[in-house]
């Protein structure tokens, strides 16, 4: 049930941001059920008020649209389930003018409504396997007079590119989510077999190495640990590389935390760190943003598809943030400062994710050196 609700709201910020990025008047999601079809998860209509679905949305209570025709033909006639056939994006500048597909549906909507639904831009979610996850689709896009107009390409490349990224976070969340319940049973077969004595004892060390495997997620802060963010780094890497936009990488790293330890003992030293990467991971909450626990009390933070300037002027939010805050601690209240070192790189075939990561090192290692409490970006010396 509750990963259920995870995903709804995850699915909702990503339609969210689409909606704002394109400034479209309406936006849908649709997801693939195991029966082949398309089903309405969340429908969002400024001009018509209408909200449907998601986190508070009324209910939904639109059919599903076939993915195949009852002959077993795929279903070609409806754009979102011929997105998902071709896996590719569509974009329809007047759905009037168009004889491609039936958009009867929406012209009954339309006159129903007093509406006119005119400009479409339709995104297959796909997994990296090319598995279908659903479909995104943003409807009227408006400019600034709040006019009706066509999505432009450029539109289409930022929101392909989200789309991308949230197909990626869709996966791995259900990746979590399977690794978390295989955890889980783990657990329980490990408690059964310690009764058994002996032969307990090696299936149990067994069974730790399969735990051991099987974790990406960090024990005292419940963020991602560094193994897990390597691959989902190399992930994202190869997905910048293919679509040619900039990744950008924050190092953090607490100032003067030896002193929490020695002052206030490790337990208040675990639960300031748990603190530190909860502020992190609530402020970049982006499906396709990326937090992990770096090494010990250092963090990592990959923003897919954000510029140099950006990258550093939420480094310099975050590190204002904790800065400005006090973190409870084993009944102690602490103040901490962190040191951010921040790097973009666009992925080509001669870099790779270490370039990035010792990029952001090196700036992090200044900002460490110029006193603390500050952030430093890297600046490629072409560009110095
Ligand atoms: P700097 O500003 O140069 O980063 O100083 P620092 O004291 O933060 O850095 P230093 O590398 O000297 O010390 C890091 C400390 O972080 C020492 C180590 O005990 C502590 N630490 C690392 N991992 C954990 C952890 O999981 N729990 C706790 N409580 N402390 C940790
Ligand atoms: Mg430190
Ligand atoms: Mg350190």
């Amino acid at each position: 049930m509750s990963a259920e609700r995870d995903l709804d709201n995850l699915l909702e910020n990503i339609l969210l941001e689409a909606k704002s990025m394109a400034n479209a008047d309406a936006g849908t999601v649709y997801l693939a059920t195991a029966t082949d079809a398309l089903r309405f998860s969340i429908v969002l209509n400024d001009t018509l008020g209408i909200s449907q679905g998601g986190k508070q949305g009324d209910p939904i209570n639109l059919p599903e649209i076939p993915l195949f025709q009852e002959n077993g033909d795929a279903n070609l006639k409806n754009i979102a389930s011929c997105a998902v056939h071709r896996s590719e994006t569509i974009v329809i500048d007047d759905a009037r003018a168009s004889d491609e597909f039936d958009f009867s549906g929406t012209g009954m909507f339309d006159e129903m409504l007093g509406y006119r639904s005119m400009s479409f831009l339709t995104i297959p979610l796909k997994t990296t396997s090319n598995k279908t996850l659903g479909v995104l689709q943003l409807l009227n896009a408006k400019n600034e007079q709040g006019e009706i107009i066509a999505f432009s390409d450029d539109i289409v490349m930022l929101i392909e590119a989200l789309a991308s990224q949230a197909s990626v976070a869709m996966e791995n969340r259900s990746l979590l989510e399977e690794q978390e319940a295989l955890k889980k049973q783990l657990e329980r077969e490990v408690d059964t077999r310690t009764e058994e004595q002996k032969e307990a004892l090696t299936k149990l060390s067994e069974a730790h190495i399969i735990l051991k495997e099987l974790n990406t997620i960090d024990a005292i802060t419940g963020i991602l640990n560094r193994q897990y963010f390597d691959e989902v780094l190399d992930q994202e890497w190869r997905r910048a590389r293919r679509q040619g936009y900039d990744i950008s990488m924050l190092l953090l790293d607490i100032d003067h935390f030896k002193r929490v330890n020695d002052t206030y003992g490790h337990l208040a030293g675990d639960e300031c760190l748990a603190a530190v990467a909860e502020a992190v991971d609530q402020m970049f909450n982006r499906p396709s943003d990326v937090v992990a626990r770096y090494g010990g009390e250092e963090f990592a933070v990959v923003l897919p598809y954000v510029s140099a300037d950006n990258a550093q002027n939420l480094a310099e939010q975050l590190r204002k943030m904790v800065e400005d805050s006090v973190y409870k601690a084993d009944g102690h209240d602490l103040a901490v400062t962190i040191s951010i070192g921040t790097a973009t790189m666009t992925p080509d075939e001669e870099n790779a994710p270490r370039d990035l990561i010792g990029r952001a090192d090196q700036v992090l290692y200044e900002a460490k050196a110029s006193g603390r409490n500050r952030v430093c970006q890297y600046v490629p010396e072409n560009k110095a």
